[in-house]
């Protein structure tokens, strides 16, 4: 008997709302062919429509996904699309990986063989909405007429924020990361939508390091998705540190070989995007 498997099944950690509004979590993967080894190799391509076009390429099209266009993987969270790209490597390449992580102590690039089918996935129980994020900051934003503003409201960023902000990635990482924080902001404070939007990436500089990792944290800490964030011991100095498995790495091997990895090493990383923490 042929026991070949071609499509997989996997169950996303959010899920997507179809048009009807219901929310579907399973969905089947196939593996990675040349056309999208293609894909990886496009210059044209931004990281976020990169992985668009990617996942557009092995989601097969059936049940709910039938009729799926570049807007519907677009639309899937970030979360859902970083545990897709997960689910893809582990089916077409295998469970190992060869990873380095750079020690923050000596600088030392330690290489570790990762198990990707041990990475901690949180996910949604089923039927659970996915619920806004709420986070009070410390220090808090203060606007021109004197008015703090501490409490904020956040959503999670969907691919079609990624497409957005990547192309400002490779020059402006920093900014990329702000913009794509920014349009997760669906309320702060007091502040009027308007402002919110004229200057919001200022507003976002403002803010204190202590309460930028605050939002950091918020997003990756109490957000359903794949924790790419391992322990890592440095042979070298001793040093026990936590490093950021990259994504971009997934599909090629070594670093930096394709422009794949060039537009996404820093982001997207994880579903938000900061890199490693110590
Ligand atoms: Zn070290």
């Amino acid at each position: 008997m042929d026991n070949y498997q071609s499509e997989f099944e996997v169950r996303l950690p959010i899920g997507y709302r179809d048009p009807d509004g219901t929310v579907h979590r399973r969905v089947f993967l196939r593996k990675m062919r040349g056309h999208e080894e293609a894909v990886l190799y496009d210059p044209t391509l931004s990281g976020g429509a990169l992985v668009t076009e990617l996942l557009r390429g092995c989601l097969v099209p059936r049940g709910s996904l039938a009729r799926m266009g570049r807007d519907t993987v677009s639309g899937f969270y970030s979360a859902d699309r970083n545990y897709l790209l997960l689910e893809l490597r582990r089916i077409t390449l295998g469970d190992l990986m060869e990873a380095t992580y750079p020690c923050p102590a000596c600088g030392a690039m330690v290489g570790v063989t990762e198990d990707l089918g041990l990475l901690p996935v949180r996910r949604l129980e089923e039927g659970e909405p996915l619920s806004e994020l709420r986070l009070t900051l410390e220090d808090g934003y203060t606007d021109r007429k004197g008015v703090r503003h501490t409490d904020l409201t956040l959503t999670l960023p969907t691919g079609t924020d990624e497409e957005f902000v990547s192309p400002m990635v490779a020059k402006d990482p920093l900014k990329a990361q702000d913009a794509l924080m920014l349009r997760c902001i669906l309320k702060f404070g007091d502040l009027p939508r308007a402002a919110l939007e004229a200057y919001g990436v200022k507003i976002l500089r403002d803010l204190t390091l202590g309460d930028r990792r605050l939002l950091q944290e918020c997003f990756n800490d109490r957000t359903p998705g794949v924790d790419f964030v391992r322990p890592v011991s440095c042979g070298a100095c001793g040093t026990d540190f936590s490093g950021v498995l990259d994504l971009s790495h997934f599909f090629v091997a070594g670093q930096g070989g394709t422009g794949y990895a060039k537009r996404c090493s820093t982001w997207p990383t994880t579903s938000t995007g900061p890199g490693p923490r110590s």
